[in-house]
């Protein structure tokens, strides 16, 4: 005869057991998300960071050592927007885990709720279009933060409803840091607004509007597209027209051309960082937006 005692204990010994080791294998696409997933999963996920955060977003180079992380992810972390659509879907479908694959329910999106930018009115990739669903470099806008966070603790509590409370406190934490690093980063960077810029690359919009800074064009002539002399020269035209003060560029860029570019429309070029880790000091995503603040107001003489 079974002793009833005896085995509910051996049952609650093996929840308790259970509870303890339940970890929720994470994979992140960039560090921003995955400083993110660490600072709201805390002891009850396993993280892996694909990217360095020295790449470009679009272009991260696949490696072979990618494939077993993600094949043993539970839960693939994603900016979306087809930002990482270069390099991530090919490789979760090559991982051979049918829940990360795109648009299965272990791919995660955090971009959902943010107020999207430069949405075009036809979706198309004719031309190589990078953007094509709208602006996806949501990470570098400090107003994103906290919308990317909640998203990453949805998908933890969904995946894993009895940390659900655990997140949720981890969130509410992290989140009124995000919410007192924007309102500081806000003040300190009021002067930037309604500067006239240009970027390189179609990747500040989020962080242009945060400041209220006016972004007049870009070195490419679209998302992607190599910067032609013809496009380059009636850029300059107008920058000159308009006083364009700052030529933005990131870490993964070319430098030259930006700072070229910038001597003769005689503005000033300020790099910036894309992602956490742009740099090795940006292991936070709170010092990513420090760091691009700092950048900008050096650049801008202030
Ligand atoms: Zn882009």
């Amino acid at each position: 005869m079974i002793n009833l005692k005896k085995l509910m204990l051996v049952m609650a010994l093996m929840t308790l057991a259970n509870a303890g080791l339940a970890e929720v294998n994470i994979v992140a696409s960039i560090p921003d998300l995955g400083v993110m997933a660490d600072r709201v999963g805390g002891e009850r996920i396993k993280l892996t960071v694909l990217a360095s955060g020295r790449e470009d977003l679009h272009g991260v180079p696949a490696r072979p050592s990618f494939i077993p992380k993600l094949h043993k992810a539970d839960l693939l972390l994603t900016l979306g927007l087809d930002a990482e659509h270069a390099w991530l879907p090919a490789l979760a479908a090559e991982a051979r885990n049918i829940n990360i694959m795109e648009d299965r329910e272990g791919w995660i999106e955090v971009y959902e709720g943010v107020e999207l930018l430069d949405v075009p009115d036809v979706i198309s990739r004719a031309e190589g279009e990078q953007h094509a669903e709208g602006n996806p470099h949501i990470n570098i806008g400090p107003q994103n933060g906290r919308i990317m966070a909640e998203n990453i603790a949805y998908a933890l509590m969904d995946f894993d409803p009895e940390g659900s409370e655990y997140f949720d406190e981890n969130l509410t934490g992290y989140c009124s840091e995000l919410d007192a690093l924007a309102a500081s980063l806000k003040s300190r960077g009021s002067s930037l607004a309604g500067q006239k810029v240009i970027s390189y690359h179609a990747d500040i919009s989020y962080l242009a509007k945060f400041y209220g800074m006016e972004v007049i064009g870009t070195l490419e002539p679209k998302p992607g597209i190599e910067p032609t002399a013809r496009h380059l020269a009636r850029l300059a035209k107008d920058a000159q027209v308009q006083g364009v003060s700052l030529v933005i560029y990131n870490q993964a860029q070319p430098s030259n051309l930006p700072k070229k570019f910038a001597q003769r429309i005689d503005a000033v070029s300020v790099k910036i960082g894309n992602m956490v880790g742009a740099i090795s000091e940006v292991d936070t995503w709170q010092k990513l937006q420090q760091y691009n603040l700092d950048q900008l107001l050096e650049g801008a003489g202030q």
